[in-house]
């Protein structure tokens, strides 16, 4: 059993850190929303006071935090987790931030002798849940040796892409395809209703067929065909266009950093921009369908 402090207790965080108590660890949550915590303890984990008091008894760090902003100020910060953490600490960020920032500080930590991964994950709130979360790694041989056990207590797929940062650089290659994609299946589908082809037509061709993607056959973006796709409850979320968005803006902030040629990702991350900005920031991704179809 190790002791673990897990920072950012939110729709993701809250459910990964049960999974680390049900796999036995004391854990010790730190969010600046007081629900957060309550929920923590409910399912058995332990409430953290300040940053640097969890991180000082903590043998593994584990973040989960909104963007690179946050990752920056609390690993970095004065009082934050790499001045404060015990020496010989396994640190693993899974929040999705942009890959400088990912090796910025993976940098800094190591030049003071801390292990750091960086694992972003996929697979959303259920995943989170049922830990079968997908985990996509970046850094030493060593450190994702270490970090492992404690990824497949909250996933079922553990990847390491390489050295630090890759596990982002993975993150933001697979949503940029994944943002791309379900906008080329949903033009599919508003062109197919405009030329009077039935949807489940096109579902059962193009699914056997080279339109096939996860976007048609796991998410369809329009009801009926996949059961279990947003369409069919209304495009809650899932994934929300919000997300959606910030992934393609960070996979375009890496495209211009290390001068990719990526058009499509920058035309997917504009109409996610406009469709967000119509009052569907929460809506989930797939409804973008219905901006498609101008409405
Ligand atoms: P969230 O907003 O629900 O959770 C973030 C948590 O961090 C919140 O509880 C917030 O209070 C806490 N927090 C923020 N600043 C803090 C600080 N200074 N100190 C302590 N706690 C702080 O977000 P989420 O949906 O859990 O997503 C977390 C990360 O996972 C994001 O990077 C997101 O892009 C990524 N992600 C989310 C999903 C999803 O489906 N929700 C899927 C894959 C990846």
């Amino acid at each position: 059993m190790s002791t673990i402090a897990f920072i950012g207790l939110g729709n993701m965080g809250g459910p990964m850190a049960a999974n680390l108590v049900k796999a036995g660890h004391k854990v010790v949550g730190v969010d600046v929303t007081q629900a957060a915590i309550e929920r923590h303890v409910a399912a058995g984990g332990v409430a953290g006071g300040s940053i640097a008091e969890a991180v000082a008894e903590a043998d593994v760090v584990v973040t989960m935090l909104p963007s690179g902003r946050e990752v920056n100020a609390l690993y970095l910060g004065e009082n934050g987790i790499v001045p404060k953490v015990k020496a010989g600490a396994l640190l693993i960020d899974s929040s999705t931030i942009d890959v400088d920032t990912a090796r910025a500080v993976a940098k800094v930590a190591a030049g003071k002798g801390l292990a750091m991964l960086d694992a972003p994950v996929s697979g959303g709130t259920g995943g989170a849940t049922a830990g079968t979360l997908t985990f996509m790694c970046g850094g030493e041989d060593a450190t994702f040796a270490r970090a492992k056990p404690y990824l497949d207590a909250m996933g079922k797929t553990i990847v390491h892409a390489g050295g630090p940062g890759n596990g982002q650089a993975a993150k933001i290659c697979n949503n940029m395809i994944l943002g791309i994609t379900m906008i080329a299946t949903s033009e599919a589908f508003v062109l197919a209703e405009k030329l009077g082809l039935d949807a489940q037509q096109l579902f059962d061709i193009a699914s056997k067929s080279s339109g096939q993607s996860w976007s048609l056959t796991t998410y369809c973006p329009v009801p009926g065909p996949v059961p279990t796709s947003p369409a069919n409850r209304g495009y809650q979320p899932g994934f929300t266009a919000a997300m959606m968005l910030k992934d393609l803006k960070l996979a375009q902030d890496a495209a211009r950093s290390a001068g990719a040629v990526t058009p499509m990702g920058a035309e997917a991350a504009s109409l996610y921009g406009l469709y967000a900005a119509q009052g569907e920031a929460g809506t989930d991704f797939s409804g973008i369908v219905n901006f498609l179809r101008g409405r």
